[in-house]
């Protein structure tokens, strides 16, 4: 039977309209990072890791603006004539595609800034100072290898105490390349449209073709978005489904006991991964990123299960099987 809604309804569905995709807000993603990690290294096992992590994301706040605040590179190619945005458009794939994309040396600027923020802290440890005096003159060759490696999510040949603050610069690279995208391009991965229009996307990010870190189900109408911890866009999901491999079966929610109910580990009884799961409902200030790194408890327990990790985390590279 076909059915037919008049037109208060449709007013009201209108107003109900989810956008599959949200985009990063460059004006605020990085300093609320900041400062949740602020809130959660209160009374945390890794206290002063995550306020190390939150004294970066305020550079990576500080540097972001300033990109965008810098007029057009003389010569240099807008994203949106950029060649592989042209042959990405044609083809459906991520417009930004982080594996082999060809970076400008504008994000290495990002990582010496950003080396420079935290070696100018007087709360900065000596050990984390000495890290960031050594990497911050490595040769161009050198940091471009290391982006490549944690690019592509290889692990073989990847320095560990350089990587959380390589990738906090290509995260800004990223996030600054999302925001000058042109309209017309943005109206292509759907941030404009209704997600009910179409089927789920796949499980990598639309924008840029990085594996998710986290999911957050949003209070206001109680979709489920994956959150991409490169570029930052959130791509729409549905919820009790794998976002690694996609069934729907065999999905199991786990929580730490007496640990915060806003996050919970989404367990695949048929790829055996895990994932963050985030409810917003229950505590308004979650941050994907952030609350995964806060949550290191409850990667022990899904290991102590039997479950391991869909993804890394950009601020926490670790070996994979670790
Ligand atoms: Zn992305
Ligand atoms: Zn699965």
């Amino acid at each position: 039977m076909q059915r037919i809604l008049d037109p208060a309804q449709i007013e009201a569905f209108a107003q109900r309209s989810i956008p599959r995709i949200r985009l990063p807000d460059p004006a605020n993603l990085f300093s609320r990072r900041a400062a949740r990690l602020r809130t959660l290294a209160e009374n945390h096992a890794v206290a002063d890791y995550l306020r190390l992590m939150a004294i970066v994301s305020d550079a990576q706040q500080a540097a972001v603006g300033a990109l965008i605040a810098q007029p057009p590179r003389p010569g240099g190619a807008a994203p949106s004539i950029d060649p592989l945005i042209t042959l990405a458009r044609r083809h459906g794939m991520p417009l930004l595609q982080a594996a082999g994309w060809a970076r400008d040396v504008r994000w290495r600027a990002v990582f010496t800034e950003l080396c420079d923020a935290v070696n100018a802290r007087a709360d900065t440890p000596d050990g984390v100072r000495a890290i960031c005096t050594r990497i911050r003159d490595w040769p161009s060759a050198l940091l471009e290898e290391q982006a490549d490696l944690l690019l592509a999510a290889r692990t073989h040949g990847v320095h560990g105490d350089a990587a959380p603050f390589i990738m906090a610069a290509l995260q800004v690279y990223w996030v600054f390349m999302v925001a000058s995208l042109p309209m017309d391009l943005l109206g292509d991965l759907g941030a404009d449209r209704d997600q009910a229009a179409h089927a789920d996307l796949s499980g990598v990010c639309p924008t840029c073709g990085t594996l998710p870190v986290a999911s957050v189900v949003r209070a206001n109408h109680g979709y489920r978005y994956l959150h991409c911890p490169l570029c930052a866009t959130e791509w729409h999901l549905v919820r009790i489904k794998c976002s690694h491999c996609l069934t729907t079966e065999g999905i199991r929610y786990h929580l730490v006991e007496g640990g915060s109910e806003a996050v919970r580990a989404e367990s695949c009884d048929h790829c055996h991964t895990y994932r963050k799961i985030l409810y917003q409902e229950k505590d308004a200030a979650v941050e994907p990123v952030a609350d995964d790194l806060g949550s290191l408890a409850l990667d022990l327990l899904m290991a102590e299960e039997g479950f391991r990790r869909a993804c890394g985390n950009p601020l926490l590279w670790q070996p994979s099987g670790v």
